[in-house]
């Protein structure tokens, strides 16, 4: 197993994600995980990947950036303290399972492509009816793009149009909720 053991530290946070209080968590990692970064960066897909020194940084979950370094786990905007841990838990188990596996993973070093406000406005009714919390869908699209809202966050979309922008966001987007 690489990565055995690490502490962890919270700070507050001011994010959009979530109307209360929120914080950011910063794992320090007692074990170098750099060369473990490649290979978890082909199984998660990440959505930057730093080749030197290697760094990657994916959405684990709506507004929840995680970044991965050689020796730190950062996750921003988590609720609680209880959600970091079952995320840090996670990332624990898929760093030593692409470590483990590695012969038959292909390490990727390139980040994977972004998803683009213009191709997400497309697919909105463009009303700027505000129901889904941000004042316009260009707002929306911007937020969305960055991981902070999927297509049932529009409650006006119509079904067709959702199942489309949830396809077109999960070709982009590491989301396991
Ligand atoms: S709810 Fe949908 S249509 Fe209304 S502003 Fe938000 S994205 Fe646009």
């Amino acid at each position: 197993m690489l990565l055995t053991s690490f502490t962890v530290e919270f700070s507050p946070a001011g994010c959009c994600r979530n109307k209360g209080p929120s914080l950011r968590c910063l794992a320090l990692l007692d074990q170098n995980v750099s060369e473990a970064l490649p290979y978890l960066n082909a199984v998660l897909g990440g959505y930057t990947y730093i080749k030197e020194p290697p760094s990657l940084a994916f959405h684990y979950s709506r507004g929840i950036l995680v970044t991965v370094d050689a020796d730190s786990i950062a996750i921003n905007c988590t609720k609680n303290p209880t959600e970091a841990e079952e995320i840090l838990a996670w990332l624990q188990r898929e760093i030593n399972t692409a470590w483990e596996k590695r012969e038959e993973i292909t390490p990727k070093y390139t980040a994977a492509p972004w998803p683009t406000p213009a191709d997400i406005l497309r697919l909105l009714p463009k009303t700027d009816c505000g129901q889904c919390g941000l004042a316009t869908c260009i707002a929306f699209a911007s937020t969305a793009a960055e991981g902070g809202k999927v297509a049932k966050d529009c409650p006006v979309l119509p079904s067709n149009a959702q199942k489309e922008l949830t396809a077109y966001l999960s070709r982009f987007h590491f989301d396991r909720q």
